[in-house]
């Protein structure tokens, strides 16, 4: 499995100087098999650097995009992704679709006219919209699950496996306190009811998600002083990514959508951070952070 990072930000761009080594662009995360066969994660404005490349190789794309969720950060770099202008191209867009808006319509609404000059239908590639619930799908003939995460109105979790290994990407997840979501005004009943239904510790089923996983990317935006103002917003603190890498026994985590206000320097200091407390509490694993166009194979 092979892996390269077009986006690692959360939120927003993040252009300038201080951005320049991990990235400001939002996410979008390349991932293929041996054989090449191409699923990309999210659709962030990182997917646009994403399809120059692709450009470039003169050949057509065959290819699965998986969105986590809606959010703007997920989804903004799509119209400016230049293979879905192309025919001859074939792209089969995975996402959840809720409160009674079709995938097609939950993508296609950005690119209205009253807020881009070209239409989802004016598109020269072929698009499939794939809507999927929690699952497990057959992805270039291998699999892909997916998993509910806890993020204001919902985000999926995926899981890629072939042949022996194994990538889960959760770009997007709050650790969950039940009184705090009752509490929440934007956290959907359903997730609510779907966290009270698990047992014991109610992050328990995104830890049995990721179980093994040879690569996990998961949130990590906050600090934990940060995140005590931020309760509620669907992100991470980064000792609750260490929490649940560790818990599910994974080789490697990789800390992913950095706030927008964390500059390089913050994000190295962060990872340093993490480095330290993986050394104090005798976890197992490997522990980056992610970096626009960095590459990782195994
Ligand atoms: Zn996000
Ligand atoms: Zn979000």
């Amino acid at each position: 499995m092979k892996v390269k990072f077009w986006g690692t930000r959360g939120s927003i761009p993040t252009p300038g100087k201080g951005t320049v080594r991990y990235g400001g662009n939002t996410p979008c995360v390349e991932v293929r098999l041996q054989n090449s066969d191409l699923v990309i994660f999210d659709a962030g404005t990182g997917i646009r650097g994403l399809g120059d490349a692709l450009m470039a190789t003169g050949a057509s794309v065959k290819a699965f995009i998986a969105l986590s969720h809606p959010h703007w950060d997920h989804i903004q770099g799509l119209p400016f992704f230049k293979p879905l202008f192309i025919s001859g191209n074939e792209f089969t867009i995975i996402g959840h679709q809720s409160r009674g808006l079709t995938l097609r319509r939950v993508i296609g609404d950005q690119m209205d006219k009253k807020y881009f000059p070209i239409q989802l239908n004016e598109l020269k590639a072929k698009i499939t919209f794939c809507p999927v619930k929690e699952e497990s799908l057959k992805v270039f003939n291998a699999t892909l699950k997916t998993c509910f995460l806890n993020h204001p109105t919902f985000a999926l979790g995926y899981r890629r496996e072939a042949a022996g290994h194994s990538l889960v990407y959760i770009s997007d997840n709050e650790p969950f306190d039940r009184e705090v979501a009752k509490s929440l005004k934007n956290v959907e009943k359903q997730i609510v009811d779907r966290y009270a239904a698990s047992q014991g510790n109610p992050n328990q089923r995104v830890i049995d998600f990721v179980r093994g996983a040879d690569l996990l990317i998961h949130d990590a935006t906050y600090t934990p002083e940060e995140y005590v103002n931020h309760v509620g917003w669907g992100h991470s603190h980064y000792l609750f990514s260490l929490e649940v890498a560790n818990s599910s026994k994974v080789k490697k985590l990789v800390l992913f959508h950095h706030d927008q206000s964390h500059s390089d320097d913050k994000v190295d200091e962060i990872l340093q951070k993490c480095k330290r407390e993986i050394q104090t509490r005798n976890y197992a694993f490997e522990c980056v952070a992610a970096a626009e166009g960095i590459e990782m194979e195994w």
